[in-house]
């Protein structure tokens, strides 16, 4: 699902193998390593991806799926625990054949090339997320 190497104090390398869904390979290397807040960064070339928006005046996420090949020019995130599970938090812009970029936050992403992130592990416990009735969204609970 994926490779990695600890560089020092808490960070992480990380390879994530074709074909494997990214949010997918990241939750399951934060449940190894017992990464329970952090921040993530990293590239990806890609075949097919969910992002997600959230309208703050509906409060409501709409869902959108591109199949196609793209380049992750940037995801963005962080790592927490919600219900004693990996929370993912996640942003990307994928640049598409023409150039042109779309992107929001990642739901699901396929490799279809490589997937290089970074991982640093704050070491911090009690990192959590609570919904927010006021904004829909989980916010941190620290
Ligand atoms: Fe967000």
């Amino acid at each position: 699902m994926y490779k990695y190497k600890e560089t020092s104090d808490n960070r992480y390398i990380l390879s994530v193998d074709n074909h494997t869904e990214i949010s997918e390979a990241l939750a399951a290397f934060c449940r190894e390593k017992d990464v329970r807040s952090g921040v993530v960064g990293g590239i990806a070339a890609i075949s097919q991806a969910t992002f997600r928006f959230l309208n703050p005046a509906t409060k409501k996420y709409v869902d959108k799926t591109f199949d196609e090949q793209m380049e992750i020019t940037c995801l963005a995130g962080n790592i927490s625990r919600k219900d004693g599970e990996p929370y993912l938090h996640l942003h990307v812009t994928a640049s598409r054949r023409d150039y042109t970029c779309v992107g929001g936050h990642l739901l699901t992403a396929r490799v279809n090339g490589a997937c290089e992130l970074f991982v640093e592990d704050y070491g911090l416990d009690g990192v959590g997320r609570k919904f927010d009735p006021e904004t829909g969204l989980n916010l941190y609970e620290l």
